[in-house]
């Protein structure tokens, strides 16, 4: 499956940071990550620190799948608002989803201030109301959002015009939102972890899978075998082929990057900005001040329709930042697009299905990718530990 179409920004700012060997000779483990992407990667971090072997494998190069692509916005906002999450899966495991996300941050925080290559920066987050209509459901969430003790304000327009220079008649200001560079994330920490008790190998794709008493055998493109107690399939939109059915619905969505601007053009505190509607637009800014903008998503995924679709898309980005901001100079230097999943209320899977113990799930789809990784790591480490984790049932299949 093609994930990614063009070149994502990550990639062609830095290039690749680090290669692994493939894997040539059977090999024995006791744990074996199936993805080396932010998923596997952080499913690895929470394992550092165990006396267990853990492998890593891909098929690609490490991070190449969906997470070179990402834009790493990360909000604790999921793409479902609270109001609605709690009529999907009641309030409290509604409220709970939310409130995990926003610890996923504080969490991130900690891990990324050892790794500079994670380009990881604190910022506020502005989510606009699209229509007049949408500013109603932007106050119904402030006060939901208040009560489970996130900290936000409710922005009117002239609020929202002062800091941010646009007009929109409400907004909702979180303090607690970040953006991170997913790519160099997950090389820093697959270097990391495999200083520790983790060996990591690329161009090392699984073909099949076999339960043998309480072990599995894993065999490669290459023909080699892996043994090994435990698995987790941290293989992204490609898990498909591991699954009994399907649990999530594929779009794609476009991104471009410009050329740096001059901080004093850029908004309050080089906010990430996203909006009501759906799909929604969403912006963040990086390091060395570019305009990132996404989204104008197809309800498609397939590479061909997908690659025709980049120039117009790309189009149509610079023209809705432009109507916000149209005064900052918007000049593409970078555009790519990629497949996005989403499920029916927004949350990921995770944890085992039923009847097929030890094979544990890392799967985040949707807006919230990387914070779900954060979840989906702890979730499984826990699992894994035979370690009681109280928001297991939250996100597992049968939900
Ligand atoms: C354009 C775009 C923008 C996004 N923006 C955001 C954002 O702002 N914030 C956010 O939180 N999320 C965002 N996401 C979502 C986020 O990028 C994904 O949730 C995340 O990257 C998924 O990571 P992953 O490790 O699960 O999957 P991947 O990165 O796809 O990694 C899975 C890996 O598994 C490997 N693999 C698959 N099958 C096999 C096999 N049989 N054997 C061996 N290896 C295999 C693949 O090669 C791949 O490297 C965005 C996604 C896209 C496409």
């Amino acid at each position: 499956m093609d994930l990614r179409s063009y070149y994502p920004y990550w990639l062609l700012d830095k290039s690749i940071p680090a290669i692994y060997p493939s894997l040539l000779q059977n090999i024995t483990a006791d744990v074996t990550i199936i993805g080396a992407g932010i998923s596997g990667a952080i499913a690895a971090w929470y394992l550092r620190n165990s006396s267990e072997k853990v492998l890593v494998v891909d098929r690609r190069h490490a991070g190449m799948g969906s997470t070179a692509a990402s834009t790493g916005l990360l909000q604790y906002e999921i793409d479902t608002p609270l109001a609605r999450l709690q009529t999907l899966v009641g309030i409290s495991n509604a409220n709970k989803s939310y409130i995990l996300c926003s610890q996923a941050i504080t969490e991130l925080t900690k891990i990324c201030r050892r790794f500079p290559a994670s380009e990881f920066e604190m910022r506020p987050s502005l989510q606009y109301a699209s229509s007049l209509r949408d500013a109603g459901c932007l106050r119904k969430e402030f006060e939901l959002r208040k009560k489970i003790g996130i900290d936000l304000e409710l922005l009117d327009e002239r609020e929202i015009k002062s800091r941010f220079g646009f007009s929109k008649s409400a907004g909702l200001l979180s303090k607690n939102a970040a953006e991170v560079n997913a790519f160099g994330l997950t090389h820093s920490l697959l270097q990391y972890c495999s200083g520790k008790n983790a060996e990591v190998y690329d161009h090392t794709g699984i073909k099949g899978i076999r339960r043998v008493k309480k072990q599995f055998e894993l065999f490669t493109a290459n023909g080699v075998r892996i043994k090994t107690r435990k698995i987790i399939i941290a293989c992204g939109y490609e898990s498909k082929k591991y699954l009994p059915r399907k649990f999530d619905q594929l779009h794609t969505t476009y991104a471009v990057v410009t050329e740096p601007v001059a901080r004093e053009a850029l908004w309050y505190n080089k906010a990430v900005i996203w909006e009501t509607s759906s799909p929604y637009l969403y912006i963040r800014t990086t390091r060395d001040n570019r305009i990132l903008v996404g989204g104008k998503d197809d309800d498609f995924s397939g590479s061909f329709k997908r690659d025709k679709a980049m120039p117009r898309k790309a189009k149509m980005l610079a023209h809705s930042f432009s109507k916000l901001f149209p005064h900052i100079p918007f000049i593409i230097d970078y555009n790519w697009a990629g497949a996005f999943g989403s499920t029916k209320d927004g949350l990921p899977y995770i944890g085992e299905l039923a009847g097929k113990p030890n094979i544990y799930f890392a799967l985040g789809f949707g807006g919230n990718g990387i914070l779900f990784s954060v979840i989906a790591g702890q979730i499984i480490r826990d699992l894994i530990y035979e370690k009681k984790n109280e928001h297991a049932d939250i996100f597992n299949f049968s939900r």
